[in-house]
This record gives C-alpha cells, sequence and structure tokens, in this order.
C-alpha cells in the first residue's frame, strides 16, 4: 500500500479523495489549514515551506503520489486576488518542486493537480497575468489586475488554473519528472457540488453567473465521482497518462471550444515542433 500527500484534505474533493485512498489501505498525509495531519497556510511562504518539510519528514522522504486539491474560489472580497495566485498557483509548484525527489523515490509516483474548466471558458485573462505566477512572482501578478475591479477574483481565479496546467503540461514532459518515472496530470473540473461551489452559488452575482453557465449534461458534478476520477489517475490504468488536464465538466468545455482543440500544427508552429521532434532522447 502507498503514502500519498493530498492537499485541501480538510473539505470537497481533496476530503473525498483522502477518504477513498484511507479506504483502500493507503497511508495519507493531509494538508490543510485545520483537521489535517499537517496544519498549513499555503497562501504564505513559510507556510509553504513548512507544509513542504513536514509531509517529507512523515513521508520518510518517499512518496507514492501527490493530489494537489487546496485550493480557492473566486467568491471573496479584495484580498482573494492575492490569495488564489498564492494558493492555487504557488501552493501547488513549490509543494510539488520540494517533493519530487521524495516521488522519485517512490518508483512510479503520481502527481494529480486540481485546474478547472475556467481555464477554457473564462475570456479576456489577460497574458502578462499568466506570465507573472508562471515567473512566481504573485506581486506582479495581483498588480496587473488593478484595474479590473470586481472582476478581478473571476480572472485571477482563470489565470491561476491556465498557468497551473501549463506548468503541469511543461514539467510532466521533463527529464526530472518523467524521466524519474513520475506521472504528473491535471484534472480540470466544471462545477462540483462542494463548500467552495456553495460560496459561489450564495454570492447573488457569482451565483446567478455560475447557475446560468452552460452545462450540456446538466446540473452540477459530484464530489465522490470527482475524486474517483483521482484515483484512476493515481492508478497503475494511468501510468500511460503524462501532461494531460483532463474535463470533467459535464461538456462544457467541448461546448465552448467545439472546434478549436485538437486543432493541426499550423505553419506559426511547424519550427518549434521540428527542433522538438528533433532534439528528443528518450530519457
Ligand atoms: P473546498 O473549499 O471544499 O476545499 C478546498 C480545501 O482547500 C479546503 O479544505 C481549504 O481549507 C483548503 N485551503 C484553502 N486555502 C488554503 C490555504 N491557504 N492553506 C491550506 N489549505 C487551504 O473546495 P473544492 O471544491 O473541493 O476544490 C478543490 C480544488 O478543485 C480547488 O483547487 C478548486 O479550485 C478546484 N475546483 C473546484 C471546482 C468546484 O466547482 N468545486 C471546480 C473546478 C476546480
Amino acid at each position: 500500500m502507498g503514502v500519498y500527500a493530498v492537499t485541501g484534505s480538510a473539505s470537497g474533493m481533496g476530503r473525498e479523495v483522502a477518504d477513498k485512498l484511507v479506504a483502500q489501505g493507503h497511508r495519507v498525509i493531509g494538508v490543510d489549514l485545520r483537521e489535517a495531519d499537517v496544519i498549513a497556510d499555503l497562501s504564505i511562504a513559510a507556510g509553504r515551506r513548512e507544509a513542504a518539510r513536514k509531509v517529507l519528514q512523515l513521508a520518510d522522504g518517499r512518496l507514492d503520489g501527490a493530489v494537489m486539491a487546496a485550493g480557492l474560489g473566486p467568491a471573496g472580497g479584495k484580498e482573494r486576488v492575492n490569495l488564489l495566485a498564492q494558493v492555487n498557483y504557488l501552493g501547488v509548484v513549490e509543494l510539488l518542486e520540494a517533493w519530487r525527489p521524495a516521488l522519485a523515490a517512490g518508483g512510479s509516483a503520481k502527481a494529480v493537480v486540481f485546474s478547472s474548466n475556467s481555464t477554457t471558458s473564462t475570456p479576456m485573462v489577460p497574458r502578462r497575468t499568466i506570465r507573472a505566477l508562471r515567473a512566481k512572482d504573485a506581486g506582479k501578478a495581483v498588480k496587473s489586475l488593478k484595474l479590473f475591479g470586481r472582476g478581478a477574483n473571476a480572472l485571477m481565479y482563470a489565470a491561476s488554473k491556465i498557468a497551473i496546467s501549463q506548468w503541469v503540461r511543461a514539467t510532466a514532459v521533463s527529464r526530472d519528472w518523467a524521466g524519474a518515472g513520475i506521472r504528473l496530470n491535471a484534472l480540470a473540473p466544471g462545477a462540483i457540488m462542494t463548500p467552495l461551489l456553495q460560496q459561489q452559488l450564495d454570492n447573488p452575482n457569482e451565483g446567478k453567473m455560475v447557475r446560468r453557465f452552460p452545462v450540456p449534461i446538466g446540473g452540477f458534478g459530484d464530489a465522490g465521482q470527482l475524486a474517483d476520477w483521482v484515483l484512476f489517475m493515481l492508478s497503475d490504468a494511468a501510468n500511460f497518462l503524462c501532461g494531460s488536464v483532463i474535463f470533467v465538466d459535464g461538456g462544457s468545455d467541448a461546448y465552448f471550444r467545439t472546434d478549436e482543440w485538437p486543432r493541426a500544427v499550423g505553419a506559426r508552429q511547424l519550427w518549434s515542433y521540428q527542433k522538438k521532434f528533433r532534439g528528443f532522447r528518450p530519457y
């Protein structure tokens, strides 16, 4: 049986994942603000460092997997813009970077990151916000949304999930990750009934948007079913899954991006495609 680190283990989908892993006989090291093995605040650098260190200590330097479910939604006051950058992006990247050697020691470890279908359904997310996050400059990312007023939370939420999905894809295929036998992937849920979604539904403006949002299959997703997807992505069935962003969202992504993905490699990408093709050496 394996040892798994699960952030956001006290609520919603992270909690469902932790419960299901324990039910399968695995050991879970939960990380959260409360009710967890490691109590840590991932919105500050010291909290992230401490969480990373304590998990490594409890796991004895070896992990079979990690599930990064700690995260915030867009509902909240002005301070939420910074929290979203800190928790949703840095709270994933800094912990996974610290845990990489322990995951490599696991042999064929798997890491699953919670993205969102907001990545492809939120219009007008500034590229400079995503760039600043990728550069780990949360202050610059926050500044880039200064003029957006009340819309800044939704834009930072989407930017944090776009940036983390891009990080997953870039990192997953690298020598240090794929080459070390670690499978790193992301799950992009639509609206799933959890305390996070409830907070959005309780907000008059956001609630209206969420209820009107196009979901071809209808309704909201179930947290337990999303946890089943995570368990599948941690299982041997996912040995060939690497750098994927899996949308489980009732069809919203397909509805909005119908003909945009998959897309043929165009003239603009040809040079970088050829360079990567020729430059690849098996890890
Ligand atoms: P949730 O609110 O039920 O659980 C999130 C957990 O993260 C909570 O236990 C919370 O305490 C923890 N957390 C938040 N800030 C933290 C901090 N500073 N330090 C440590 N822990 C912190 O949310 P959920 O709906 O289960 O969301 C799980 C993940 O899925 C999040 O990353 C979220 O963005 C993403 N997501 C959710 C939905 C949805 O509709 N519920 C949709 C797409 C993506």
